[in-house]
């Protein structure tokens, strides 16, 4: 039986649901009168259920899907501004026990270059990210209990907040490993993690027994009910995301919508983060093998439903995507990029050797060229961790972000965090360009007082002071 606030994977991931739910689309997909009702709830601003969100992404009437798309965009605009956060992965450890066949990291993959960081190594991996300008990162490792237990996790977060070079600084530490206990999520929510961020890479159980033949991932059940145990453990940000390509777009869609619901119903706090990700060539991958994979007009519509579906969430954008791509979902909802991202372990500082990379990069632009070009389209590349440290993460933050007021922070610190990042890590054009942004930015700072503020801290972040954030 269906039922949202269940804690047991099957029955808030419903099978039979997700079934209806498809059929229902499908019945519905030129019903103007429905679709049109789905799209004036949505631009109440409140988000819509997996149902509805599923019409609209069948909807094949070419009036409403321009009209979809262009409420994605007002509702980005509304919550997000014209901010973009941007982010760098940081692979630990490639050892892994599991056999997802989607991964090059699988366990049965002899021909991969194996390698673990040692603290130095994460040291000299973090300084060549605080280089670039990188203040947030994502950390990812196999999961292989002898390799990387939790405390080898826990050493090397501890290990990131403490390298302090010249002006840089790791402020957020999002965590990517794999499921895990209760007792573990509390070791990592008293490490200081921002987003722990979990992908279920597909929510249909038969496909992900077969996608995941052996290792402790196979167990679907345990898998699909991590971010509860995350929750009960005190995370309370937790990012959610599907492998598109690996099932039928549709099913994955309705599947994430649903576990969204899940979090809100079982915990009041929705996911804080949904990543897109499309599966990707590596070291013996061929994404052609996988019949789902889907174009980027899908690609594209997905985005721009979870936009409206789920309006609070923060949607994030890997350099899986080309920079074609990664622009034309800034558009329709993305608020977050990685940029200068290696896949590989150790790949910031030494060379990636083919056979080491997790996926395939298709954007390898630098970090200073991704923030460029997103001044030049008109965005705010924003450096701001400020939300975790100020104690805004789960309800709280979401109660200021469905009620816009997040917005009086977000644009401040975008400011403030990229003036940091001009003075000590950008080229001549990008802080041409990004002192004329911050210039014209200050102007849409509603509030005066908070304007002088920002004003004031940009001088002292010319005199060589950081860390400002409201
Ligand atoms: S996806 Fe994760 S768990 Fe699976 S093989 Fe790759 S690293 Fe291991
Ligand atoms: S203020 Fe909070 S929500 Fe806004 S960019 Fe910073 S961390 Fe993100």
């Amino acid at each position: 039986m269906y039922n949202p606030k269940s804690n047991v994977a099957e029955e808030f991931i419903n099978h039979d649901e997700i079934l209806d739910t498809l059929k229902y689309a499908d019945e519905h997909k030129r019903d103007e009168k429905l679709i049109t009702e789905i799209l004036n709830k949505a631009k109440e601003r409140k988000g819509l259920s997996h149902r509805e969100a599923s019409v609209l992404l069948a909807c094949e009437l070419e009036d409403k899907n321009k009209e979809l798309y262009s409420l994605a965009k007002q509702i980005k605009q509304d919550f997000y501004g014209n901010r973009i956060v941007m982010f760098a992965p940081l692979y630990l450890s490639n050892y892994c026990i599991n056999g997802c066949v989607y991964c090059p990291y699988h366990a049965k993959n002899k021909h991969i270059a194996r390698k673990k960081l040692t603290q130095e190594q994460v040291k000299a991996e973090v300084i060549a990210l605080q280089d670039m300008g990188h203040k947030r990162l994502a950390i990812e490792a196999g999961e292989d209990p002898v390799n990387n237990p939790i405390e080898y996790i826990l050493e090397c977060i501890n290990t990131i907040y403490s390298v302090k070079h010249k002006n840089g600084a790791i402020r957020r530490v999002n965590v990517n490993i794999a499921a895990t206990t209760v007792e573990n999520y509390k070791k990592l929510k008293d490490a200081g993690i921002g987003t722990y961020i979990l992908f279920q890479e597909t929510y249909h159980k038969e496909s992900y027994k077969k996608l995941h033949p052996t290792g402790p991932k196979s167990d679907y059940a345990y898998h699909t009910e991590a971010m509860d145990r995350a929750m009960q453990g005190g995370i309370d940000d937790v990012g959610l995301g599907v492998l598109f390509g690996l099932e039928l777009y549709r099913y994955e869609f309705a599947g994430l919508l649903m576990h969204a619901e899940h979090l809100e119903a079982a915990f009041g706090v929705g996911p804080h983060t949904i990543s897109v990700p499309r599966i990707c060539p590596a070291d013996d991958i061929n994404p052609d093998e996988f019949n789902n994979s889907i174009s980027d007009d899908i690609f594209e519509k997905i985005v721009a439903c979870i936009r409206v579906a789920v309006p609070y969430t923060g949607m994030i954008v890997s350099t899986r995507e080309s920079q074609k791509t990664r622009e034309k979902v800034l558009n329709l909802g993305v608020s977050q990029l990685s940029g200068g991202s290696r896949t590989s372990v150790g790949g910031y500082v030494e060379p990636e050797p083919e056979n080491s990379k997790q996926f395939d990069i298709s954007d390898n632009r630098s970090l200073d060229e991704v923030v460029n070009w997103l001044i030049k389209l008109g965005y705010i590349p924003s450096f701001c961790t400020a939300c975790y440290r100020e104690g805004r993460t789960g309800d709280r933050f979401m109660s200021l972000c469905k009620s816009g007021q997040i917005q009086n922070c977000c644009q401040p610190n975008a400011l403030m965090t990229l003036k940091e990042y001009l003075q000590d890590y950008a080229n001549e054009d990008t802080i041409k360009l990004g002192e004329k942004l911050i210039n014209d930015e200050l102007n849409n700072i509603p509030n005066e007082k908070v304007k002088q503020i920002v004003i004031e801290r940009l001088e002292k972040i010319q005199n060589g002071i950081r860390d400002f954030r409201f």
